[in-house]
């Protein structure tokens, strides 16, 4: 059964496949490192459109054969035919894939909105699910969710209804945007629950580490608060300390975790972006040995 299942806390990494041969060796150390930690799944990212398509694959092919973790590879469907996703899919299927991160991704420029077979990532979700009845394959699917509103959605209502028809198309849980502020979190977690969308919702984190991090992060996660009191923290120290810098980052994360799991919080997705040290020391801090001792605690 794959490890997110049912609502038992959860911990999960996600890596996005390296460029280089030297990040990809990198990453190898790093992975070994967070592996110790018992993680219920590691995530891997599919590039805009498909543009990582097969260093996403090869990085999944990895993980299963030289280490004991669950990886679930991402998949975005924009730009895609049918045939070009299934193709995808039947190798995931051969080498033992158990679950897949179902998103539209972000059409590339140049190419209109709906181009490619699917629209939504509702709707490679009940693509998803039909490929895993056909094959008898008993996939877990999850979707993304949005906290803090995706940009493309015109408001706070309809956005929970996009949320709710990938559910009910198929999906079995839910992965969060970052989100630095938790009142926005547990406040949409509880319109979730009011909208009776009863999946798992694994919570996305990222550690602030550096000022340049912050600014991509800002890019990367439009919409994303970063709380007044985060700010004036990072503001108080020297520019040129950068050790003080990722310090208040790992302290900030720390206690959103810490209030996240006092909050019965189904899973903390952290998005490592391929570094291990941030994430080894929260995890630390918390005083989880592993995710299987968090289900038990
Ligand atoms: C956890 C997570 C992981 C991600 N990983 C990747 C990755 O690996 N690669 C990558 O390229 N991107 C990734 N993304 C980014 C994601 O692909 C983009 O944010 C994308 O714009 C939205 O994807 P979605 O799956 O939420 O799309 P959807 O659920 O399809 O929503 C997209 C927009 O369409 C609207 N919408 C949905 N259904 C309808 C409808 N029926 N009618 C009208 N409007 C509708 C929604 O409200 C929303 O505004 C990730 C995001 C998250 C949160």
């Amino acid at each position: 059964m794959f490890a997110v299942a049912d609502h038992s806390p959860s911990i999960s990494f996600e890596f996005f496949p390296p460029k280089t041969e030297k990040g990809w060796s990198l990453l190898e150390g790093r992975i070994g490192q967070l592996e110790q930690l018992g993680p219920s799944f590691v995530s891997v990212t599919y590039g805009a459109a498909g543009s990582t398509r097969e260093h996403t694959h090869e990085l999944v092919e990895r993980l299963i054969d030289t280490t004991t973790l669950q990886p679930v590879p991402h998949l975005t469907c924009t730009g895609h035919t049918h045939d070009e996703i299934d193709a995808i899919l039947d190798r995931y299927r051969e080498v033992g894939v158990r679950a897949i991160l179902a998103l539209r991704g972000d059409p590339q420029e140049g190419h209109g909105k709906d181009a490619g077979d699917f629209r939504f990532a509702a709707d490679l979700v009940r693509h998803l699910r039909a490929f895993s009845d056909r094959h008898r394959l008993d996939w877990s699917i999850g979707v993304a969710g949005f906290p803090e509103g995706h940009p493309d959605t015109p408001n706070a209502l309809l956005g929970m209804e996009h949320l709710k028809a990938k559910v009910d198309a198929g999906a079995n849980w839910i992965c969060t945007q970052l989100f630095f502020d938790n009142r926005r979190f547990h406040d949409w977690r509880d319109r979730c629950r009011l909208e009776r969308i009863d999946v798992p919702i694994l919570a996305g984190i990222m550690p602030v580490t550096s000022r340049a991090g912050l600014h991509r992060m800002a890019d990367l996660a439009a919409g994303t608060v970063f709380p007044a009191a985060l700010l004036r923290a990072l503001n108080r120290a020297d520019p040129e300390d950068t050790e003080s810098i990722a310090e208040i980052g790992v302290h900030w994360t720390t206690e959103q975790c810490r209030d996240l799991l006092d909050h019965d919080v189904d899973g903390i997705h952290f998005y490592t972006l391929n570094q291990s040290d941030a994430t080894l020391r929260i995890h630390r801090s918390l005083g989880v040995r592993s995710a299987a001792q968090l289900r038990n605690a």
